[in-house]
């Protein structure tokens, strides 16, 4: 053996034991993540089967060999576990339980009845399967971060490989029974495998956390928190250049609002205000932008429309909102809401000058009366 099987078992204890630990600090900051939590007890729990594997590899004793796959079977179930949660936010521990509780009886049966060298064979293949369904889990989640997460179920994949290639050798050369350590070219694989497979995931695992939490905070500040649309940031977010072509854009603004706040109080004013968001949201389409401006401005962005239809989802909206009856504490409160539209002219037009001119039809629409939808005469025109 050209590796000296106990430094690289150091090697392995001491890199999950520093991973371990980063989860867990990572998790006692926020204290809401708990896979993060789950990975950390996952390593403990495979820094202890490592121990006792080492004392095996001091002197042969089934007994704790038996107890070192207890625990790296344990320990790899609760990766799995928080690894489900992660990539979809369930913890399946139905799941989990049933393969952790079927390799452990699996194995400890077979070591029971003597035959330790087909308890080890086990004990690696459960460790194995036990990785690929992890691996499979980052592989269906990999539309978040296709890169990373197919570089993690890869990781799993490969790592779950050695050890499966472990009870292959076994297998292969027929021990049944051991009567020392397992040793041979698919342990000296594995062991590698370990500290490379086990550190690129915690690796790529952090890396994944820390994205989601950045993604996180981008989409809340791109949020409007009362009504959960789009905030004025967000609207103009990439779109300062030339807008496309059939581009259309709806101001709307309630009427009167400041009476109705007046009248009912602030916070009826924002269960209007809610109530208003879910209108639009109901009957804007998939491709539809929806924000608020700020107050009691809203702006939809419709691309690939035309003033007629534009007009008519605006109308719809409108219409909507008339009927809807929002219960306060004060008593039954309705609101109108008057609406501008710009299409975007045949010229070459920004975004800005859509809005500018969506906002002067929304003033006309105000002038005119409320609760109306007006049309910008220049999409009129074209
Ligand atoms: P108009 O028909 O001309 O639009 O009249 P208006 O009263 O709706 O317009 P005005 O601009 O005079 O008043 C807007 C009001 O919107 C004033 C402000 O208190 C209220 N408002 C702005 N933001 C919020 C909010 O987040 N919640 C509530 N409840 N009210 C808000
Ligand atoms: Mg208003
Ligand atoms: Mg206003």
């Amino acid at each position: 053996m050209f590796l000296d099987q106990l430094s690289v078992l150091v090697a392995i204890g001491f890199s999950c034991a520093s991973l371990g630990l980063t989860f867990f600090m990572m998790w006692a900051i926020g204290r809401s993540e708990r896979h993060l939590l789950m990975w950390a007890g996952g390593l403990v729990l495979i820094v202890v089967g490592v121990v006792f594997f080492g004392a095996v590899v001091e002197q042969y004793n089934s007994g704790l060999l038996l107890i070192s796959f207890l625990f790296l079977i344990g320990g790899f179930g609760l990766l799995h576990a928080g690894c489900a949660r992660f990539c979809s936010g369930q913890t399946s521990w139905s799941s989990t339980t049933i393969s952790v509780a079927l390799s452990f009886i699996l194995t400890s049966t077979a070591f029971a009845l003597g035959y330790s060298g087909v308890g080890t064979m086990i004990g690696n293949i459960a460790i194995g399967v036990l990785l690929v369904q992890t691996g499979r889990h980052y592989w269906l989640a990999r539309a978040e971060s296709p890169l990373l997460m197919a570089a993690n179920a890869l990781f799993c994949v490969v790592t779950a490989a050695s050890f499966i290639a472990c009870g292959y050798a076994l297998a292969e050369q027929g021990q049944i029974v051991l009567t020392s350590r397992p040793a041979n070219w698919a342990e000296e694989i594995n062991s590698i495998m370990a500290i490379a497979g086990l550190s690129g995931m915690g690796a790529l695992s952090l890396t994944l956390n820390q994205m989601r939490i950045a993604n996180g905070h981008k989409s809340d500040a791109m949020k409007d928190a009362l009504t959960g649309l789009l905030n004025r940031r967000a609207l103009f977010d990439g779109r300062m250049g030339i807008t496309p072509p059939g581009t259309a854009v709806v101001m709307m603004d309630l009427d009167y609002f400041k009476t109705i706040n007046d009248r009912f109080g602030h916070d009826s004013g924002d269960r209007i205000l809610m109530a208003f968001a879910d209108v639009i949201h109901s009957n804007i389409r998939a491709n539809d932008l929806a924000a608020r401006m700020g107050g009691e401005e809203f702006c939809i962005i419709m691309p690939d429309s035309n003033p007629k239809a534009s007009a008519a989802v605006a109308d719809r909206i409108r219409s909507q909102i008339e009927a809807t009856i929002v219960q306060t504490e004060n008593g039954p409160v309705r609101a109108t809401v008057s609406a501008g539209i710009a299409v975007r002219s045949p010229e070459p037009e920004t975004l800005q000058s859509l809005l500018s001119r969506a906002d002067t039809a929304l003033y006309e629409a105000k002038a005119s009366g409320r609760n109306r939808v007006q049309i910008s005469s220049f999409s009129l025109a074209a």
